[in-house]
């Protein structure tokens, strides 16, 4: 199998094959800008010394400061992080946001840290990126393995490193905060609500009842957990569930209330005894009209993607879906929400987290909610327009449109010197 880079450039040399890409602009943006590798040293609570490896990966930042997750896995490698940080800039781009991509991570398995060794892996690998980021420069967020505490402890080191009189003009140097450290209403939630606005979006359109819909889950971090509780305000039933310790199903649903509270005590859906446990592949072939892969990328192989029931794959993880199960799935008429669009929510509040930082404002949750459902819906507009447009499917026409304005920027402002 291809690895998750290769895939990521192969996706994107399909879509500037499909908007006539400009040749100049597209070796540009074949490449990631820069790459940061950093080994640090950090002392483990038993007192041995530990050197870890850290990635951020600039993608690029024609279009604003760039704008990026940070991932703790122990599956974390430069590739990778590569893939996911071009993922950003087609991301940003679709989102219409004056942001640009890159993405970091720490190949570690948070799981096997305490928080006193997660505290100083951040705040040593904050102090190693040094003056990588910045609150108009580079801005990271919470992604796999991290979370609002992750991003306090980042903001906290970063603030402490600049000049005292002027510390508060840096609390956007990451976004994904806590509420009391500078976070927005809605961020924690935001992946997950953008992909509800666009699957109720769906429903409306396939003249389906949601509460008459089934959905099965991959993943049950932020974005499955929000996904699954937003879902289940809408009375649809979440039929099966599979984290990375197992899978657990119920026809009748599992109440997912009951599900978080025991992913919050034990750390896996494993053992939750609201429902049985199953084998991977009935996880897959469950009966369910809406699938949402929101754990790691490569996980719909063409295998995977004979056994789907569904009729949408909507994507919370970035990359879930191999190239050979996109055509299996296309081919099977199985509708797909592709990453871009359909997890873009995050870096959309993140946008909306980072401008009120700038501001010294806090917005309500409404304000946040309306904004992002105006946004995504907009962006699965656009995007469907030029799969019209370019005949193409949804995928490469939302890459051809981030494409499209990232060609416009470079052929208005011309190439330095
Ligand atoms: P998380 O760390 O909160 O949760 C990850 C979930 O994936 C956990 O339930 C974990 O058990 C599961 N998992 C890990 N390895 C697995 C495996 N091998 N098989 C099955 N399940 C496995 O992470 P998250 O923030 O929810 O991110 C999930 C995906 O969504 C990632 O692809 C991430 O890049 C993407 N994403 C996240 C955000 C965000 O705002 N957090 C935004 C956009 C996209």
């Amino acid at each position: 199998m291809p690895g998750f880079y290769e895939t990521t450039v192969q996706q994107f040399q399909k879509a500037a094959q499909a908007v006539k890409l400009q040749d100049d602009v597209r070796a540009i943006l074949s490449e990631p800008k820069s790459v940061i590798q950093i080994s640090f040293p950090v002392r483990l609570d038993n007192g041995t010394l530990r050197l870890f490896q850290g990635y951020r990966i600039q993608h690029n930042n024609i279009l604003g400061p760039y704008k990026g997750g940070i991932r703790y896995h122990p599956q974390v490698s430069l590739d990778e992080v590569k893939a996911l940080a071009a993922l950003m800039t087609w991301k940003c781009a679709l989102a219409g946001l004056p942001l640009g991509g890159a993405k970091g991570g720490v190949q570690i398995d948070p799981a096997k840290h305490s928080r006193d060794e997660l505290m100083r892996i951040t705040r040593r690998f904050t102090h190693a990126l040094g003056t990588n980021i910045g609150v108009q420069y580079d801005i990271p967020a919470p992604d796999m393995g991290t979370n609002g505490q992750t991003m306090n402890w980042i903001m906290d080191t970063y603030m402490n490193s600049v000049g005292y009189a002027t510390r508060n003009e840096h609390r956007g140097v990451v976004t994904g905060k806590t509420i009391s450290c500078g976070g927005s209403e809605g961020r924690e939630k935001a992946t997950g609500q953008g992909l509800v606005y666009l699957i109720e979006e769906w429903a409306k359109e396939k003249k389906v009842d949601l509460k008459e819909t089934r959905y099965a889950l991959q993943g049950f971090g932020n974005v499955g957990s929000w996904t699954a509780m937003l879902l289940d305000r809408l009375g649809a039933r979440c039929v099966a569930v599979m984290d990375h310790k197992g899978a657990i199903a119920s026809a009748d649903g599992l109440a997912v209330d009951a599900l978080v509270q025991h992913v919050k005590a034990t750390g896996s859906v494993a053992g939750f005894t609201g429902g049985k446990p199953v084998k991977e592949d009935d996880f897959w072939s469950a009966d369910a009209e809406i699938c949402v892969p929101a754990a790691l990328e490569n996980q719909i192989t063409a295998r995977v993607a004979g056994l789907l029931k569904a009729k949408l794959v909507a994507e919370g993880a970035n990359g879930p879906t191999t190239p050979e199960a996109d055509e299996a799935l296309r081919q099977r008429g199985i509708e797909i929400h592709p990453d871009i669009l359909a997890n873009s929510g995050g870096v959309i509040v993140s946008y909306f987290e980072w401008t009120q930082n700038l501001n010294n404002e806090h917005w309500d949750l409404e304000e946040i909610d309306t904004k992002l459902r105006k946004r995504i819906l907009r962006s699965h507009r656009a995007a469907r327009d030029a799969a019209e447009r370019h005949k193409t499917d949804l995928r490469t026409a939302c890459y051809g449109v981030a494409l499209e304005r990232l060609q416009a920027a470079y052929n208005e402002r011309g190439i330095f010197p």
